[in-house]
């Protein structure tokens, strides 16, 4: 790890000229983000934290938050219940697919996916006189160790434009997969993509589940170890979406992606990676992001499958 500083700054210098992929535009404000913007660290599991370039530059986590929220799903209501409602199994399909609802047993795939994870958003309820929304930022400000809060543009402007996770929410009312309160559950699930963190926050996040859950700086146990190979195994299979098996191949590391252009990755029991650039390819996921991750853990021999 002593010239791991150097290196990742190498990465930033490498890729900073790769202009290729786009900002999201389904959503617009992410489409007005500074596409410069890029950030790499690595938090291990006994917080000792590595970085370089833009890393306290904030940025929406969008499918970032989907394993984290699928964790306190099921420490509430425990694998049977989201099992019946939720599937394990990777979709193949795009992260946006309605598809699959179709198919088979009308349950989404997986909770990684668009319709996996409103399902899972809509399970979180209010509770103890807290509501949903709350028990949510509490959740990753957990993660990160400090408070967290919405970016209020960057939601409404999902919220406007969200025909088609809409769809894919009144689809899974039809099939009984989630309740009546369609828009509640999806204002909370644009909500949770719209947590503001940085890189370094985001790694910090990846590092406490390398640390079976427990926060590296606070010590908290933020969620159940019993859970945390849930999250990791769904990450290593659906985390990347329809590039899943090329990710599990070349990277051989759980992982989740955001269109805000953000990516991160667990070593188990060793750190967590993430990195944040703007321009994003046609499955979702950060171009300079990819490649940069790709570099790390071929340099540091990360591969689980490899240690
Ligand atoms: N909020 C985005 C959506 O629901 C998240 C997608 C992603 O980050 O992959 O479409």
């Amino acid at each position: 790890m002593e010239y791991m500083n150097v290196f990742l700054e190498e990465l930033i210098q490498k890729y900073s000229s790769d202009k290729k992929g786009a900002q999201a535009s389904y959503i617009p404000e992410l489409a007005k983000v500074n596409p410069d913007y890029f950030g790499i660290a690595v938090v291990t599991v006994d917080g000792d934290v590595y970085s370089a370039g833009d890393i306290e530059q904030n940025f929406t986590l969008q499918s970032a938050s989907k394993p984290f929220v699928y964790g306190m799903a099921l420490e509430e209501h425990g694998r049977e219940f989201i099992r019946a409602r939720v599937g394990v199994e990777p979709s193949g399909e795009a992260f946006n697919s309605i598809v699959e609802l179709e198919k088979n047993t009308h349950r989404p795939y997986n909770p990684m996916i668009n319709s996996g994870a409103i399902a899972i958003s809509s399970y979180i309820q209010d509770k103890d006189k807290i509501k949903r929304l709350e028990r949510v930022l509490n959740l990753f400000g957990d993660y990160v160790n400090h408070p967290v809060s919405v970016d209020e543009a960057v939601f409404q402007s999902e919220k406007k434009t969200a025909h088609r996770n809409r769809s894919i929410a009144h689809l899974l009312r039809h099939f009984d997969v989630i309740g009546d309160d369609i828009e509640e559950s999806l204002d909370l699930y644009f909500k949770q993509c719209s947590v503001l963190i940085n890189t370094v926050d985001l790694a910090t996040m990846a590092a406490t589940l390398a640390n079976n859950g427990v926060q590296p700086k606070s010590q908290k146990q933020v969620i159940k170890e019993e859970y945390v190979s849930d999250m990791l195994s769904l990450m290593f299979t659906c985390g990347m979406y329809d590039t899943a098996g090329e990710w599990a191949y070349t990277v051989g590391l759980p992982a989740k992606s955001g269109v805000s252009g953000c990516i991160l990755a667990v070593v188990p029991g060793k750190m967590g990676i993430a990195a944040y650039s703007p321009l994003i390819d046609q499955h979702g996921h950060s171009v300079r992001s990819v490649n940069a991750i790709k570099d790390l853990v071929k340099k540091y021999n990360l591969s689980i499958f490899k240690s």
